[in-house]
């Protein structure tokens, strides 16, 4: 288990369901890996604190193989590494993403996920943080977003 961050592994920010079942690889480049690295210590290991749980990373980084099989956004930032859907332990969601969005957190996105998980991003490198929050409707594929 290489550690990317105190309480994050490479491993956990590289895993999908869809790419061990299908046997694709789910490698990130050195420059994802940068990405992922950021998007830990910037956003991740925040979040862990301030909810004072820990978080189970759903979705990490994703090739371009795997976001088109999960039904991503052609566009999402999983494909940089810089995007972990999340579910925080022991929390409900809801309370989570407003305890997250209402934070000083210097997200570029956060997104409430039917219910089922929330997308929390770092901005591309150079750029500052939007700090956009949406609530997605819909499902792979057919998303549809508005504004939290
Ligand atoms: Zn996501």
């Amino acid at each position: 288990m290489t550690a990317i961050s105190k309480d994050f592994t490479v491993a956990e920010l590289t895993f999908s369901q869809i790419a061990s079942r299908q046997g694709i690889p789910n490698i990130p480049s050195a420059a994802q890996l940068a990405n992922l690295e950021d998007l830990c210590t910037t956003l991740l290991e925040p979040a862990r604190a301030l909810l004072a749980c820990p978080l189970h990373v759903d979705s990490g980084y994703r090739s371009p193989a795997i976001n088109t099989l999960v039904g991503g956004a052609s566009d999402s930032a999983h494909l940089d590494g810089r995007a972990a859907d999340i579910i925080p332990i022991g929390w409900t969601l809801l309370a989570a993403f407003h305890a997250l969005r209402g934070s000083v957190l210097p997200f570029d996105q956060i997104i409430f996920e039917c219910n089922a998980w929330i997308h929390l991003a770092i901005a591309e490198f150079g750029s500052q943080p939007r700090r956009q929050a949406l609530i997605a409707q819909g499902g792979p594929g057919h998303w549809s977003y508005k504004a939290a």
